[in-house]
């Protein structure tokens, strides 16, 4: 579980506020207008930026102090995700080795991660002989072989067409499904967070402006400023 409390933040002049807790073992949907912190709030999970004030619990363990390599999270960017001097196997590699000194455990697990994210027979490739949508496997390969209980999804499939982004989805909700962790999931497609969010987190202008349960918010249950936002309402 992830737990924000009482967390402030600011790059400068503009401050930015969360105050947040997500259940435990779940998918959730991060959503809000650009600039609104969501890429904020992923980076202070993961130790890349500190809260000015607040702290960050992660399995009920403050790691506000804590630097992003000691944190049990692991997280995909939107893109550059990738060596581009190392393969796919490396680059997958480096998810249990930052040296790439494996043993005979870790390969079984890399070639597993390759084999689920679609990538077997493709190994032996620098990323730029891949495709986007290849590249964002091998990026979510590694986070697979890495596994930590918390993953951040920073609009990690935001260049894909729609049906390799349901792929991609589906892959997630599996993993997940075969091994609960914690989710935090970036996304401007109210469809995507449909598809696999069970708890939405909604953000407006650095705040937390609504919180709940997505089935809840597609039904319409959720608050007026969600509805606007995903063009269901008034
Ligand atoms: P998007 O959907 O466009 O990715 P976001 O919700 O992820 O937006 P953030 O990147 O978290 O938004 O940015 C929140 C606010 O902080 C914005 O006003 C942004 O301009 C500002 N900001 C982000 N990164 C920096 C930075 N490194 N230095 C200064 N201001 C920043
Ligand atoms: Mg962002």
């Amino acid at each position: 579980a992830v737990r924000l409390e009482n967390v402030s933040f600011s790059y400068g002049d503009a401050p930015l506020v969360f105050d947040v807790g997500f259940a435990a073992s779940k998918i959730t949907a991060v959503m809000g207008p650009s600039g609104s912190g969501k890429s904020t709030l992923l980076n202070l999970v993961a130790g890349f930026e500190m809260p000015r004030s607040g702290r960050v619990l992660i399995g009920g363990i403050d790691v506000s102090a804590q630097p992003p390599s000691a944190r049990p999270v692991s997280m995909v960017f939107q893109e550059n995700n990738l060596f581009a001097h190392l393969s796919v196997e490396q680059n997958v590699g480096l998810g249990r080795s930052p040296s790439l000194r494996l043993s005979d455990a870790d390969r079984v697990l890399i070639a597993g991660a390759i084999e689920r994210t679609g990538l077997a027979g493709k190994e032996k490739r620098l990323p730029r002989e891949l495709s986007g949508g290849e590249r964002q496997r091998v990026a979510l390969a590694r986070v697979l072989v890495r596994d930590r209980p918390v993953l951040l999804l920073d609009e990690p499939f935001a260049s894909l067409g729609p049906a390799l982004r349901d792929d991609m989805l589906d892959l997630v909700a599996g993993v997940h499904a075969d091994r609960p962790m914690t989710v935090l999931f970036v996304t401007h497609q109210p469809e995507d967070a449909r598809r696999i969010g069970q708890n939405v987190v909604f953000l407006d202008n650095g705040s937390v402006a609504a919180t709940g349960a997505a089935a809840d918010f597609f039904a319409g249950a959720g608050p007026e400023v969600f509805q606007r936002y995903i063009g269901a309402g008034p």
